[in-house]
């Protein structure tokens, strides 16, 4: 690694919420920084105005506050290299374009939309459907390159709308080595003249990321696969220049589930699992959901994307954001797409669920709830729930019946359980039940198997039955912890009312 001290930046541009492919590159960002004693930076690309959406820049601070991986320097944090939106550092770009200009690396352009339109119309027709501005059809173009000096200033002076583009090179292999995908070469005359600095006075994408990776000394470039085919121009526009270049790493693409294509935004909630970390309502009031809205702990959401693509050459899977910092290098990013897999996106909420602690559990459930329960009686059921829940949500939902009386009775518990002598061993299940004093686990417990063993039967004529009556339900946690929980009379009060009712279900 250079000498230079690491400063990376995640650099969204706010076209609408930040789809978790960015969160990934946002996180490997703030691993890569934190791991390497480096700063990490959030700047905003705004300089497409036409596809500016309000609220986008909001969504993706807060997404990433949510997730834990703020920066240190960014839009409403501040710091030595603002501002860190690109609209706000409007005035700044210019300069570099004449520069570029001044030093042939760039020229001005003068050919209207209308004009390069029909341009493009007029190659489909003989058959180029790609007609590009390069370095052949530049020459017979409106630009500085072919105009008389006089013209071009003239046409300056009048403040005739141009661009600035880019003046490729003719047949100049351009190589960089990039950390994840080693050596790249792309021959100029595959590139056209990029744009870089727009007839309404905005610096396009390429100008405005190179001029701000230069000046906010970026030392190392980590962003999605998408952007490696615009790799070669800032390649080419920091030799222009005259700026050492950043190191660059381009972090493989998301795939869906199938492995068929890439997990785009607009994806959205159709595949059945949310693109988002945060819910995101469009201007038209439709909603996408978003993972911490789904009930996803941020550590769990994290760990799984830190898995999209990295891996830690170890069998662990349970990384805290500390230990991920620790275990982090680029050098273990794949090249190959990572395909995403809800399953075990909920398998590891699942793990998270369960080392979370009762107590911790029984507050979110609380907050969830919005309802002034006891708190050492959401501590208990928490106890007894979290292993067959997912979410907080799942815990309330599963075990409803903690909560309050059944309102239904598992069909095939009823069907298949539910003898005829059922009723009566129940009966006598109760008074024994009514007898015990102390209404604990274990004491109920040791009354369960004396009872088996008095009445000769086995567990399941008893038990399954014994949790219908009380819960409903067919599966469930330990049934004398069920039991205790509820309390004797409760419980008592329960198998009476579900003796009636199942008795009216099995005669219909
Ligand atoms: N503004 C680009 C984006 O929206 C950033 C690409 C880069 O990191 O250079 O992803």
């Amino acid at each position: 690694m250079s000498s230079k001290s690491v400063r990376v930046r995640f650099a969204p541009s706010p076209t609408g919420p930040l789809h978790m492919g960015g969160v990934r590159t946002a996180l490997y960002n703030y691993l890569f920084a934190k791991k390497n004693n480096g700063t990490f930076i959030v700047r905003i690309e705004d300089t497409d105005q036409n596809r500016f959406v309000p609220g986008a820049q909001e969504y993706i601070l807060d997404a990433l506050k949510w997730c834990g991986i703020e920066p240190t320097e960014g839009p409403a944090i501040g710091g030595n290299y603002g501002p860190y939106v690109q609209s706000e550092r409007k005035e700044l770009y210019k300069p570099y374009a004449e520069q570029l200009v001044n030093s042939d690396k760039a020229y001005y352009a003068f050919d209207s939309a209308e004009e390069l339109d029909s341009m493009r119309e007029n190659a489909k027709k003989m058959g180029m459907p790609n007609w590009q501005y390069n370095v052949v059809t530049r020459a017979s173009l409106r630009n500085s390159l072919t105009l008389p000096q006089d013209q071009v200033n003239e046409l300056l002076a009048n403040n005739t709308p141009y661009v600035i583009r880019m003046k490729m090179p003719r047949n100049v292999d351009i190589r960089f080595e990039d950390i994840i995908r080693g050596w790249v070469v792309v021959n100029t005359n595959n590139l056209d003249d990029k744009v870089l600095y727009k007839s309404d006075g905005m610096p396009t994408y390429h100008l405005a990321n190179i001029v701000d990776d230069h000046l906010m000394e970026i030392s190392h470039v980590i962003r999605g696969e998408e952007w490696l085919p615009s790799a070669p121009l800032h390649v080419l526009l920091y030799d222009a220049f005259g700026w050492e270049s950043p190191k660059f790493a381009h972090l493989p693409l998301l795939l869906r589930p199938d492995g068929n294509g890439k997990l785009s935004k607009r994806d959205g909630d159709r595949l059945g699992f949310p693109v988002f970390p945060t819910d995101w309502t469009t201007a038209e009031g439709e909603l996408y959901s978003g993972y911490r809205e789904k009930g996803y702990f941020k550590d769990a959401f994290i760990n799984m994307l830190a898995f999209l693509g990295w891996n830690p050459g170890t069998q662990q899977e349970i990384f805290s954001l500390d230990e991920l910092v620790q275990s982090f290098s680029l050098e273990r990013v794949s090249k190959s797409g990572a395909k995403f897999d809800p399953d075990k996106t909920k398998w590891f909420q699942q793990q998270y669920l369960r080392s979370t602690s009762n107590e911790e559990l029984a507050k979110l459930l609380s907050k969830y709830l919005n309802n002034g329960y006891d708190e050492t009686k959401l501590i208990t059921i928490c106890r007894l729930m979290k292993e067959r829940a997912t979410f907080i949500q799942d815990i309330a939902t599963e075990g409803s019946y903690l909560f309050e009386k059944p309102i239904s009775y598992d069909e095939q518990t009823v069907s298949k359980k539910w003898k005829e002598e059922t009723p009566a061993l129940m009966k006598d299940w109760i008074s024994v039940l009514s007898l015990i004093t102390e209404f604990q686990h274990e004491k109920i417990e040791i009354a369960f198997k004396s009872f088996l063993e008095e009445k000769q039967v086995g567990i399941g004529a008893v038990l399954q039955n014994f949790r219908l009556l009380v819960t409903g339900t067919a599966m469930g946690p330990s049934m004398f912890e069920i039991a205790e929980f509820l309390g004797k009379e409760e419980c008592i009060d329960r198998m009476n009312q579900g003796l009636i009712k199942i008795e009216i279900l099995k005669t219909n």
